[in-house]
């Protein structure tokens, strides 16, 4: 019998996590599907989770394995953690890319800034266009984010029609970008919506969340009524809270200066795309220096407490231009992700040191999220009218709230699925009918490399234990020809009594290796595993932790 076509999704990252989206969709019968992959994002810092590692990415292995049936990478738009993690990957993969304007554009200034990177192909997409790959026909539809141009995927297959949201929140006063398109999602719900691919963020707070012209407000005001300078951190690409806060500076009389390569990047794309139109030119740190201090905004990258951004090198006086003094303002119109806490209480409590008065979003509406809460969903719902629902971008508590939400607004079929999850759409009942390989790649320095792979682990374990290196010489008959060599690196050098480790590894490994049988000590490999253990258990001893130990044994 012929096996029946069929419509799956896979997430591959971003579900069960917030970050390092990607996701995949098939359709086709059994082994002979065509596939469209949707954003390529990273997850930042592995912190002191994953010391040395700078970002997180999804491993592609199973974009490398259908790579023949792989049509297309669609983005919905240019948040690191949909569009971060392109650069590294994308030469493995060479597949072809599509994303409306201000993402293309923003994509291919990031690619242009960072040394060595290859020319990467974007084809674009006007914004509410439509592409058709093989069996799919992928329409952009507008919504709302905390970016210029964010889209959902109108996803249509000869079995149903798929609405994957990306990120998305309902604002009718966005202040930069089009409102999430009602009348094209409406129309969806008319045509028939078999499943949606949602946003789970917020999903545990209830209400709506505030529009961003009620922050360019409250930012309007608290510029107006400082006495002194006013600097504003922010996520560089909320094109829209560059526009608030350059508006609401020319209505005070003040000029912007822009500080920040990632921000200056964002700004000229604006320009060139039309997002920042009608807005004066902004000023170049240089000028800072010569404006009055109440002529001025700086507009600062670093709101995550990034440590080499503008704001961690003002927080500690060492920025080659910008200085803030008693009396000045600054404002973090941004969230602290969770994790960056510590970097950015070191900033705050740095900038309060120096006199700086430092306004955030818990005290002031300066922030707004980009992503719906509850009572957003449940307008979308109603619009769409979704017979599946599949959760997606979030961690596990912000997937089940959806999935509880959706159930109880009476949603029929709600999917909960994780990384490496296949979940059959149609034909049939739907669920997860599979699993395809998934998993983690580091940014090491240069290399991309597996998380499984042995390197990170051992550098956290070094993180807490150090290193003894013992290095012996022995003849052909296994004596030893002279004193062990001892080093030690992150172990103490004494132990309580006073007594020197080195010594004491020493002196362990000549007993070590004069008690071995005689047949035992003519093997390197066996006289050096019998020190190890020896060395590494005699310091665990008295230390009361266990070292790492490396024994090299030469023979002469
Ligand atoms: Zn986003
Ligand atoms: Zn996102």
């Amino acid at each position: 019998m012929q096996k029946a076509d069929e419509l799956v999704y896979a997430p591959l990252g971003g579900v069960g996590e917030i970050g390092m989206n990607l996701s995949v969709y098939g359709y086709g019968r059994e082994r002979k599907k065509a596939w469209i992959a949707v954003d390529l994002g990273v997850s930042f810092g592995g912190g002191e989770d994953l010391p040395g590692v700078d970002l997180v990415m999804p491993d592609i292995r199973f974009l490398l394995e259908e790579r023949k049936n792989l049509l297309g990478l669609i983005l919905t738009h240019g948040h690191e953690d949909h569009f971060g993690a392109i650069i590294d990957l994308w030469p493995r993969l060479k597949l072809p890319i599509y994303a409306t304007p201000f993402t293309a554009a923003l994509f291919e200034a990031k690619r242009e800034a960072e040394p060595g990177a290859p020319e990467i192909p974007v084809t674009v997409v006007p914004v509410g266009g439509r592409i058709k790959l093989g069996p799919f026909d992928v329409e952009f539809v507008s919504m709302s984010h905390s970016f210029p141009e964010s889209n959902a995927l109108i996803i249509t297959t000869p079995l149903g029609k798929v609405l994957h949201t990306g990120d998305w929140k309902l604002d009718p006063t966005p202040v930069v970008g089009p409102p999430t398109d009602e009348a094209r999602l409406r129309r969806l719900g008319e045509e028939g919506c078999l499943a949606l691919v949602g946003d789970s963020t917020n999903s545990v707070r209830e209400g709506r969340s505030p529009s961003e012209t009620e922050v360019g407000k409250t930012l309007a005001k608290l510029i107006a009524e400082s006495p002194q300078r006013v600097a504003i951190t922010t996520f560089a690409s909320h094109v829209a809270r560059l526009r608030s806060i350059a508006e609401a500076a020319r209505a005070c009389g003040r000029e912007v200066v822009v500080v920040g390569r990632a921000m200056e990047r964002v700004v000229q794309v604006a320009r060139e795309t039309g997002h920042l139109d009608g807005v004066p030119d902004f000023r170049s740190a240089q000028t800072y220096g010569y404006l009055p201090r109440d002529k001025v905004v700086a507009l600062c990258t670093g709101s995550q407490g990034e440590p080499r951004a503008a704001l961690a090198r003002i927080a500690s006086d060492s920025h080659p231009e910008i200085g803030l003094a008693k009396g000045d303002r600054v404002i973090f119109s941004s969230r602290t992700i969770p994790g960056n806490e510590k970097a950015v209480n070191k900033i705050v409590n740095g900038l309060i040191a120096q006199g700086v008065e430092v306004l955030t979003e818990r005290n002031h509406l300066v922030h707004v999220s980009g992503h719906p809460r509850r009572d957003e969903l449940a307008e979308l719902y109603g619009w769409v009218k979704p017979q599946i629902l599949i959760p997606v971008h979030g961690e596990p508590l912000h997937l089940a709230e959806h999935a509880a939400l959706a159930r109880k607004l009476g949603v029929p079929n709600v999917v909960g699925c994780r990384n490496g999850d296949l979940v059959r759409i149609a034909p049939g009942a739907p669920g997860i009918v599979d699993e395809v390989p998934q998993g983690r790649l580091y940014k090491d320095g240069n290399l991309i490399i597996e998380a499984e792979a042995r390197t990170v682990a051992d550098r956290r374990r070094l993180g807490f234990v150090g290193v003894v290196a013992v290095a012996l010489a022995i003849d052909e008959t296994g004596l030893l020809v002279s004193e062990p060599e001892v080093t030690l690196i992150g172990v103490p050098d004494h132990d309580g009594r006073g007594r020197s480790f080195a010594d004491q590894a020493a002196a362990t490994a000549v007993e070590t290796v004069e008690h071995l049988p005689r047949a035992r000590r003519r093997d390197p490999d066996s006289v050096a595993e019998a020190v190890r253990r020896a060395v590494r258990g005699g310091i665990a001893a008295s230390w009361g932790k266990k070292p790492l130990c490396l024994v090299h044994v030469l023979t002469v």
